[in-house]
């Protein structure tokens, strides 16, 4: 089990009980090193925050829970648990599962609400369903069954609770509404984040005040309900092993000053990291490798000069700069002087997983930007050249349930012929960039120069470490010499990623004993390219 798993919502809302469940339905493999586990958790408080602000309470619950028991009850058993260089880190996550404790308590009584209206709503259903069969059986002659009006008038009723539900859709039958749906709402986000940064208020007023508007039901504006406060066990668990930590930290002073970091769920006054940052244009001819993005060549046969800096494609000679902040920058595109799609309210729409596991866990899509494998063949040429490997990360963000893809990040690396690997402060850098810009961290993508297009198993591991943090996490392998140049994969589950993450060997090409550890995620499987889905690119490399 993945840690951020997910199956809330493809029913109607669930109850507090059902969605704590759910939240403690994870595997903790001690020998992942505790800070990745500690970045998980983050990346936990990301996926929250996002949910928070667009009003799905559900979920955000879910995921602050999850953080809640990874950080309580699964990092004191792990064996660097008492390392003094994770002890800042871990008296942070402390804090801030004490806060957010506070804030799961408060949502309690609008999800049980959700739920409790939406049980009424399948109860009505139901009762109309049951009346209208027995009709049909008393009323044979009349041939009620065949009334189109009755039928419609079922219909509407049936639809009580599924109007303010939203619709449903596979996002690779509709992959234009996705990518401007996907726009739209990025643009919306920035803008509200920096109106709510201005006036002051939390993501959670924000959220509940939007809830407010778009439900429009005067159930949820019922004063009387917000003092139902009340404790089921498991809440009352995490709440004593909360309290139990609490003392103890007491006991145990941390010599680091825990300030030094931000509390993860507020993190939108981050200051931004310091990056060499570049929006793409994927309309800007340069970077347009032509009317296909599989018409990249290798680099053998380019006939490209080489960029004056040495080497390296630099996009701002292509973009104009950018605004300090990446959002911001909305986009200095053709688009800004195009008029905008219809203003698309994503609480309408739902993007269905439309793949699974191998074990049936729905997967949700992932949309990626087409021409971000051309951009980033472009930044790993001279690597690529030199027979070095490059790798970059995709980040991304959540839309009604689909993974976007937005951010390619270079980040400060160390190449090989056969291995790239993220410095340490590379490392921190990347994570500390998505905790600003509230960015999932979605795959990775890196350069075969030699070999063929495969993942090796170091790869295996590699993408192990993003797929626990998010089972749709890709592999994307780009082997400009071979044909396939090019392919997109995920460790299956099972039996790749358990197998993976139990691997204690460390070698460049070591043997698994299983067979059929990873799977195409393209064709078929979760990942959409969303066409003219625009991305940024932030090269974090040094020199
Ligand atoms: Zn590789
Ligand atoms: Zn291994």
């Amino acid at each position: 089990m993945a840690l951020s798993r997910h199956s809330v919502a493809t029913t109607g809302p669930l109850s507090v009980e059902e969605i704590v469940q759910q939240a403690q339905e994870f595997e903790f493999v001690p020998n992942r090193s505790l800070k990745n586990w500690l970045r998980s958790a983050q990346l936990l408080l990301t996926e929250a925050a996002i949910c928070e602000q667009d009003g799905d309470l559900q979920k955000a619950y879910l995921y602050l829970y999850r953080h809640a028991e990874l950080v309580i009850g699964k990092f004191p058993k792990h064996p660097e648990y008492k390392d003094p260089k994770l002890k800042a880190d871990l008296a942070q996550a402390q804090k801030v599962v004490q806060k957010n404790l506070i804030k799961l308590e408060q949502w309690k009584p609008r999800i049980n609400q959700q739920h409790q209206r939406y049980l009424k709503a399948v109860e009505r259903r139901n009762t109309e369903k049951q009346r209208v069969q027995e009709e049909r059986l008393n009323d044979v002659r009349q041939f009620h069954a065949n009334d189109p009006l009755r039928q419609s008038s079922i219909g509407s009723e049936d639809g009580a609770y599924d109007r303010d539900e939203a619709q449903a859709l596979n996002a690779n039958e509709h992959r234009q509404l996705a990518v401007d749906l996907a726009h739209n709402e990025i643009r919306r986000r920035d803008a509200s984040k920096q109106s709510t940064q201005r006036a002051g208020l939390s993501p959670s007023t924000v959220a509940a005040r939007r809830q407010g508007f778009v439900a429009g039901s005067p159930e949820q504006h019922d004063k009387s309900s917000r003092h139902h406060y009340g404790f089921d066990t498991v809440n009352e668990g995490i709440r004593e092993a909360g309290r139990h930590l609490q003392h103890r930290s007491k006991r145990e002073p941390p010599k680091v000053d825990a300030n030094q970091r931000a509390p993860g769920p507020s993190s939108y006054q981050y200051p931004s990291v310091p990056a060499k940052e570049t929006a793409v244009d994927w309309r800007m001819p340069a970077l347009q490798p032509g009317p296909k993005s599989e018409s990249y060549r290798p680099p053998p046969a380019l006939p490209t000069k080489e960029p004056p800096d040495g080497g390296r494609y630099q996009q701002d000679q292509y973009v104009p700069p950018v605004p300090p902040r990446p959002h911001q920058s909305g986009s200095p595109s053709p688009a800004t002087a195009t008029p905008s799609p219809p203003p698309a309210a994503p609480s309408k729409y739902t993007f269905k997983p439309t793949a699974s596991t191998e074990a049936g866990t729905p997967l949700r899509t992932v949309l990626l930007p087409p021409d971000l494998r051309s951009a980033f063949l472009n930044l790993a040429h001279h690597n690529t050249s030199r027979n070095l490997e490059t790798c970059g990360i995709l980040c991304g963000t959540l839309i009604s349930n689909a993974l976007f893809i937005n951010h390619l990040i270079i980040p400060d690396q160390l190449s090989s012929s056969d291995t790239c690997d993220t410095t340490e402060e590379g490392d921190n850098e990347l994570f500390d960039f998505c905790d600003s810009n509230d960015l999932l961290v979605c795959g990775w993508i890196h350069t075969h120069p030699s070999q063929t297009c495969f993942l090796s198993s170091r790869d295996l591991h590699t993408s192990s470490g993003y797929q626990i943090m998010l089972p749709e996490a890709i592999a994307i392998v780009c082997a400009p010499r071979h044909n396939p140049d090019w392919g997109i994969f995920r460790l299956t589950d099972p039996p790749g990623l358990n197998h993976v993450l139990n691997c204690n060997q460390k070698g460049l090409f070591h043997p698994h004993s299983e067979t059929n550890l990873y799977t195409d995620a393209l064709r078929p499987g979760h990942v959409v390219e969303g066409p003219g889905l625009k991305f940024e690119v932030v090269d974090l490399r040094k020199g």
